[in-house]
């Protein structure tokens, strides 16, 4: 059905009128997002809009309020019987509005026609201090991936210091953390039954702050630990660093423990999260009557890119057991895989064979990680004891079940749909999985995958993210080996041979990531040259809230070991290191041959600098150089030790932030990327009223 063709009542109310067009005099609860309002379930506002109506309750949108003005936006509706939720939107406010290089972006993937300035810094605080000072007695409960990942003491790039709790810096009254659907339908529950807001403390996956003076809630399931306090960490580094294990372990962990912490007087109080949403719930996530269309209001502002790049994709799963160090997903998402079943993805599929613009091309039939659909542990007693970070690293656990099979049967179920010329996989997809070396327990259907993703669902390119050669550096960030990046690409390259297929391989890498250095990065440049790539898909680090690889850029030390590691800062280290990846391009040849000069590599000048083709031989991976010699020092060696390195003498400031608009199906999704022309002069002019 076209858009003009649905009634308003269609979409959940973000308008005074559409909420007497429903004959609704009040309202149970008001969200307000820094999003647009799309009614798509890759759009959290929606999807908690659609729970709460689902239970039964009137409830409305206020979507990128003017927070500038008279505060019309947050009046016009009126005050919620029960509550207040806030939310930034799908992405952290500050990874929305400023790139690696602490840039203002000029555009923004979830406002109409990519236009920036609708959304402020800080998006949850700000809003939740706007609705204490209108309406101070109503709860507001905080959810989405800003409040999530921002739940206890974290640091904070942007302004470059340690932040307390979200729920100490806006005054909201509780949290979500996580996906929000099971804690959400709990507060409903007990809202329902008479129970008062403030007495809702025993809720799983939720956080709230209390005088210390007062017992913690009861509850004989949970144990509680205790990490340094606020002030602590403010004191102490290496007190804020040892904290983030627990925090990682227990976000993690099947039977976790509820964490206190410390603020001045209070005691922030995180309840253990939920169980791993089952098939069941998942499907009902997914099954609500959403329209998967924008809300009609924005017909004339333009197209929504972030809906743009996901109005023909199906998600398939939530979660992801990789663990690496730089990546909040399984910070937010947990570790633990929730799958949706084969029945209600296909009927997504039908849903968008259905759409009037859809030419027969599904762009994305993914999930967090590609392949990691219906993968759990083979005895799941095992699991419940386990606190690993990660399923996969440092070598794949013996009881990770990684049959591919649900995954090509869906694949395949797909591709014969008789409205479907071709689904893609537009997801990141794990190749260490599909390395027989790496997953040593891997069965058959690893093969058979990657014939069927390479033959059927590749669009020309596939991307992968082996993110640096450095085993050194890899380590850190939770990565496998280059070596078996090594041989996936053979296998690849077999594949592709084998049925003619023409495709190019485009891995993506990270420089000044904890742990790297200079001569990495030239090492990098180096191996990717011998291999026939010539990077683009690359990324400056961006340190977002809640990482391991954050943790060690504020502290030095890695929270696990306490042990210190370097990490590029400056604005000059950064770029010395980014640059590597450019090494093709004739503006930088001259620095580049500077640096390794300094750096003693003169052997990788020729390599990377020449025209001529190097033979195989005079070339040496990073990870064979150190292995082969005994003498050597491994690099990880060689960077303990070092906390903060100088600044180098290249002295000449420039932008080296992505040039390409944010795309949120990229590895910027995870860590920013940029945008060269950001400015932010008009932003004032550009905030405007919906009402
Ligand atoms: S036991 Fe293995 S499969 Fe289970 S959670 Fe731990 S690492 Fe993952």
């Amino acid at each position: 059905m076209q858009i003009q063709d649905r009634p308003i009542t269609d979409w959940l109310p973000i308008t005074k009128k559409e909420v007497e067009r429903r004959g609704w005099e009040e309202l149970d609860v008001i969200l307000i997002s820094g999003d647009a309002y799309v009614d798509h379930p890759a759009f959290g506002p929606a999807v908690i809009g659609r729970i709460i109506e689902n239970e039964g309750y009137k409830i409305a949108i206020i979507p990128q309020p003017n927070w500038k003005d008279d505060l019309r936006d947050f009046k016009k509706m009126g005050k919620p019987k029960l509550f207040f939720g806030v939310t930034a939107g799908c992405m952290d406010s500050m990874v929305n509005h400023y790139t690696a290089n602490k840039r203002r972006r000029s555009n923004d993937s979830y406002t109409p026609g990519g236009e920036a300035g609708f959304r402020p810094d800080y998006a949850t605080i700000e809003y939740t201090k706007i609705l204490k000072e209108l309406y101070p007695d109503v709860p507001v409960l905080l959810g989405g991936i800003e409040a999530s990942l921002r739940r206890v003491t974290h640091y904070d790039y942007w302004s470059d210091r340690l932040m307390p709790s979200i729920l100490e810096s806006s005054g909201a009254d509780m949290l979500v953390y996580g996906m929000g659907e099971q804690p959400l339908r709990e507060v409903l529950k007990l809202l329902s039954k008479g129970v008062p807001f403030n007495s809702l403390t025993t809720i799983p996956q939720t956080a709230f702050i209390r005088k210390q003076e007062e017992e913690l809630p009861k509850n004989k399931n949970w144990e509680t630990i205790e990490i340094n306090s606020h002030e602590k960490c403010l004191d102490d580094k290496l007190a804020y660093a040892s904290n983030f294990k627990h925090i990682e372990q227990e976000s993690n962990k099947l039977h976790a423990n509820r964490i206190i912490q410390k603020i001045g007087e209070n005691n922030l109080i995180i309840n253990p999260p939920f169980y791993t949403m089952t098939e069941e719930e998942m499907d009902q996530s997914f099954d609500f009557p959403y329209t998967r269309l924008p809300h009609p209001k924005y017909k004339k502002r333009g197209a929504i890119p972030a809906y743009d790049m996901i109005k023909f994709s199906v998600n398939m799963h939530r979660g992801c057991f990789g663990g690496c160090s730089f990546c909040t997903i399984s910070a937010h998402q947990g570790k633990f895989i929730a799958s949706r079943s084969e029945k209600s993805i296909m009927k997504e599929v039908n849903h968008v064979t259905a759409m009037p613009d859809f030419k027969g091309y599904i762009s994305d039939l993914g999930g967090p990680s590609a392949n990691m659909y219906k993968m759990k542990g083979i005895d799941e007693s095992i699991c419940e004891k386990c606190v690993s970070p990660s399923c996969i690293h440092p070598v794949v656990c013996h009881n990770l079940d990684t049959s591919h099979q649900p995954l090509i049967d869906i694949y395949r179920k797909v591709d014969e749909h008789p409205d479907i010329k071709k689904a893609f996989v537009g997801s990141g997809i794990r190749y260490d999985l599909l390395v027989k070396d790496y997953n040593k327990r891997a069965d058959d259907t690893i093969d058979e995958y990657m014939e069927q993703v390479l033959r059927r669902h590749v669009s020309g390119r596939l991307k992968v993210a082996p993110e640096h050669t450095s085993d050194a550096t890899l380590k850190i960030m939770r990565k496998p080996s280059f070596k078996h990046f090594h041989a996936f690409k053979k296998k690849y390259d077999e594949i592709d041979k084998k049925y003619n297929l023409n495709q190019q391989l485009i891995p993506y890498f990270i420089s000044s990531h904890p742990g790297c250095e200079a001569q990495d990065m030239a090492h990098l440049a180096a191996e990717t040259k011998e291999m026939g790539f010539k990077l683009e898909q690359v990324q400056d680090f961006t340190p977002t809230p809640m990482t391991v690889a954050t943790v060690i850029y504020y502290s030095g030390v890695h929270p696990y070991t306490l042990k210190p590691y370097y990490t590029a800062k400056s604005k000059e280290e950064k770029l010395e290191q980014h640059q590597f990846f450019f090494w093709y391009k004739s503006e930088y040849q001259s620095k580049i041959r500077k640096r390794l000069e300094k750096l003693g590599l003169n052997d990788l000048t020729i390599k990377l600098l020449s025209r001529a083709p190097q033979k195989k031989e005079d070339f040496k991976p990073a990870h064979a150089k150190y292995g082969s010699n005994k003498n050597a020092k491994p690099q990880q060696e060689q960077k303990e030790g070092k906390r903060n390195g100088k600044s180098r003498n290249d002295k000449k400031k420039r932008n080296f932030d992505n040039d390409k608009p944010f795309n949120p199906k990229s590895k910027n999704f995870r860590s920013g990327g940029g945008h060269p022309n950001s400015n932010n002069k008009n932003r004032k002019n550009k905030q405007k009223s919906y009402k």
